[in-house]
């Protein structure tokens, strides 16, 4: 078949003999900006192939290129989290390699707003818990977090409304699309492969070791050999997860819980007396939320110089409608919050979401920290679906990020996805090596 990178470094096989054409020591699966960055980083490690596949014409098209492009600073989710260890590491990764190779940046900062004493208090424990989780380095020596009080947040903005302001100074905005460019190149020139239009249709385990992993490509069906697989699917981990198949093993040995979760136990799960012609799903199935954004742009100049944030949710399901600036200062606000049944419709209903009700109603929210916004100003721009593991209502969850026996499985990958993407890859090497 026509591969549309090089093909070296693979080893060729005759399907006769061994069952599949190629083989690779690193499988990753999605090259959205976390499995791109998960490929770069194995590739990187020399001695071994890495080989990147996506269902898509291009890498990136996703999650990856429908978000607020904000490297977060990792504020908001419980201390222990995967989310807040990530993102605080990812910040710094991400700004020492945007510096590096000139990917376009710029760390604009950012302010929480509070417009009521309530408010008030959690910006004030938000500071402390930033204080004791943000360590100062030498790129960051400055507080994490400060707080700003209304004379002072109308000295720097005069637009913005309200009663008192976290200062977040490590939050930035990032070109996705150019990030996403650098780690393709930086696979390829570390030898990987990404290949596209390659749908992964299959996993089995092979109790002689790897996995076996069916895909359908443009030139048709093709089986690959890999010693190690990484779902980073993004919307559809959950559907590549369940493709999973073991060699017969009790019941006993592998539980969703160990598999699905940061259970380290999985690790010692008994192999041992595996029946490797007979493959079975030893797994209840995982399934993910869809939970669509929407963005709304402004057509005027911007108002602010910053990002503008209210006080989040009380469990994390997005962080408000909050005012971003892009790279080129427009203004845009959201992202909204809406439970979807399809992974695939991005589109934008204008007879509901851009109706102007609903643009009225968006403005509404905007004003309680922007008020001379107006609903006339305001145009349905763009949306991405969150891939999330708590449904409408349900508590937090944490990223999923899971080893076991050459199979990493990531799921749940939503904000602060983007930030953590570095310090995902080096997790998932430290999970393999
Ligand atoms: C509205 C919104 C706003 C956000 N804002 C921010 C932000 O400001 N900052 C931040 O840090 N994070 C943000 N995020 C989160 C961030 O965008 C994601 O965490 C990140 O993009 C996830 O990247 P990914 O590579 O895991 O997934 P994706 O980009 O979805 O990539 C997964 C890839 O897997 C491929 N794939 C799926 N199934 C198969 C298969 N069977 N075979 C082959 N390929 C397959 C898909 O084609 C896709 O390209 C936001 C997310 C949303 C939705």
């Amino acid at each position: 078949m026509a591969w549309k990178t090089r093909q070296r470094k693979r080893q060729l096989s005759s399907i006769a003999a061994v069952d599949y054409e190629y083989e690779v020591d690193h499988l990753v699966i999605g090259a959205g900006v976390v499995g791109l960055a998960i490929a770069e980083r194995l590739a990187a490690r020399g001695g071994g192939s890495t080989l990147l596949v996506d269902k898509n014409a291009a890498a990136g098209q996703e999650t990856s290129s429908r978000n607020s492009e904000v490297i977060h600073a990792g504020l908001y989710y419980p201390p222990d989290s995967l989310k807040t260890k990530l993102c605080v590491r990812g910040n710094e990764m991400m700004y020492d390699l945007c510096e590096r190779y000139n990917v376009n940046h710029q760390q604009i900062t950012k302010w929480v707003v509070g417009q009521n004493e309530s408010d008030i208090e959690y910006l004030e424990n938000l500071s402390k818990k930033a204080d004791r989780l943000l360590p100062r380095t030498k790129r960051m020596p400055g507080p994490p977090t400060y707080l700003l009080n209304q004379e002072e947040m109308r000295a720097l903005e005069p637009f913005v409304k309200g009663r008192a302001a976290l200062v977040s100074p490590r939050t930035g905005i990032v070109d996705v699309h150019g990030l996403m460019q650098l780690l393709e190149a930086r696979t390829q020139d570390h030898g990987g492969d990404l290949v596209l239009q390659c749908e992964v249709k299959g996993i089995q385990k092979l109790a002689s070791g790897g996995f076996k992993v069916p895909m359908d490509t443009p030139a048709g069906p093709v089986v690959v050999k890999a010693a190690t697989v990484i779902n980073s699917a993004g919307l559809h981990s959950d559907k590549v997860y369940n493709m999973l198949q073991w060699p017969s093993v009790s019941p006993k040995a592998i539980t969703a819980d160990t598999m699905a979760g940061d259970d380290a136990s999985m690790k010692d799960a008994s192999l041992a007396n595996l029946d490797p012609t007979h493959f079975e799903s030893p797994l209840p199935p995982l399934k993910l939320h869809y939970c669509k954004g929407h963005y709304y742009g402004y057509s005027g100049k911007a108002l602010v110089s910053r990002l503008i944030y209210p006080v989040p949710d009380k469990n994390l399901t997005s962080l408000g409608t909050h005012l971003t600036l892009d790279l080129a200062g427009r203004m845009r606000f959201g992202p909204d919050v809406l439970y979807v049944d399809d992974p695939h419709d991005y589109s934008i209903d204008l007879s509901t979401v851009g109706s102007k009700s609903s643009m009225k109603s968006v403005s509404q929210v905007i004003q309680t920290y922007l008020p001379s916004i107006k609903s006339s100003s305001l145009y349905a721009d763009y949306a991405g679906i969150r891939p999330k593991l708590a449904g409408p209502g349900e508590p937090f969850r944490d990223f999923i990020i899971h080893h076991h026996d050459g199979f990493v499985n990531l799921a749940g990958i939503e904000s602060p996805g983007l930030t953590s993407s570095l310090a995902i890859a080096e997790h998932v090497e430290t999970l393999l090596y």
